[in-house]
């Protein structure tokens, strides 16, 4: 049909863009009826101890089983929710079902596990991030102690003082606030110096770089000797092979998560691998 219309460029460029529009505007509607028909899931990635491979904690991520679509990555589906207003009742919902999560491992005896949210820049922005913190935690008795939340670095470089206060607020219930994809905003030492963290992912672009550019190793490295200056801890994301968690092990980082250790997991595969390494950690203690 562009074609049709002549060589003008604009022209053919035009029903792509509407197209475009079309599918997120689609999304849009699909998502608002999504959480009233149960289609969102969490899945969850383990995070490890580099030192022994051990299971520690979990990420929650989400996704979304569309009807027609099939399973949906949040990267097809949390922007358009954070610009159509559906992240508030998104959000809300990830927190709840986290934190109902959290308990079901408590139940199982696995309630030492810490389990990682990520919230949007909007939840805080909009001040709904210790409201629906609250409700998640009354609904369901979850310990915040054994929960993070993870604010991007971008969401975080322009934060008010209102919003300071809410993570502020987290902080004394007890929950960690991470600071998500580190090393990709304008990190500056003032604003760790200025922000209530007790965390930092390292974004998985260095991991992926820190083997082949010095400069992706160098971040790496820096990072990790800020954290120990600053008393956070560190972790590490999108580890792929045994050569990048041994280097990043050298370095001091502590923690990690990426497709070397598991990819993310639905709750009842991400349970069945954690009971296999007490499985296992509890015949090395025999022999
Ligand atoms: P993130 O928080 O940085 O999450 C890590 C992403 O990296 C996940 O993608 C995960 O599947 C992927 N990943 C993990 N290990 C590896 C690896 O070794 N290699 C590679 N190439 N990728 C790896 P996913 O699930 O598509 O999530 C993408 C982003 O969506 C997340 O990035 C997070 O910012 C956002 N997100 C996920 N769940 C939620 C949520 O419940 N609420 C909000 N607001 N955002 C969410
Ligand atoms: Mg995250
Ligand atoms: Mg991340
Ligand atoms: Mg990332």
């Amino acid at each position: 049909a562009a074609k049709q219309r002549g060589k003008n460029q604009l022209v053919i460029f035009e029903p792509a863009l509407r197209e475009r529009t079309e599918q997120w505007m689609q999304i849009a509607n699909d998502l608002r009826g999504a959480l009233r028909r149960n289609e969102l899931r969490l899945q969850f990635q383990p995070i490890v101890d580099l030192q022994t491979g051990r299971t520690i904690g979990a990420e929650a991520l989400v996704r979304w089983q569309h009807p027609l679509r099939g399973w949906m990555l949040p990267g097809d589906f949390v922007p358009v929710a954070e610009r159509s207003g559906l992240i508030a009742e998104l959000g809300g919902w990830v927190l709840s079902a986290a934190a109902c999560q959290w308990v079901a491992w408590r139940q199982a005896g696995l309630g030492w596990l810490n389990l990682a949210v990520n919230v949007s820049p909007q939840q805080l922005r909009r001040g709904l991030l210790t409201q629906q913190f609250d409700q998640a935690i009354a609904a369901s008795g979850a310990d915040p102690h054994h929960l993070t939340v993870e604010l991007t670095e971008h969401s975080l470089v322009e934060t008010a003082d209102g919003q300071i206060s809410l993570l502020e607020a987290l902080q004394q219930r007890g929950v960690q606030v991470a600071i998500d994809d580190f090393g990709t905003g304008l990190s500056s030492l003032s604003y760790l110096k200025r922000l209530p963290v007790n965390k930092l992912k390292i974004d998985r672009s260095f991991v992926a770089g820190m083997q082949v550019h010095e400069g992706d190793a160098a971040i790496v490295g820096a990072t990790v000797a800020m954290a120990g200056a600053f008393g956070l801890q560190v972790v590490a994301e999108g580890i792929e092979t045994e050569g990048q968690r041994r280097e990043l092990a050298a370095l001091g980082c502590h923690q990690g998560q990426g497709y070397l250790f598991s990819r993310p997991l639905s709750a009842a595969d991400f349970e069945e691998r954690v009971r296999q390494e007490l499985t296992t950690a509890a015949a090395e203690t025999v022999l």
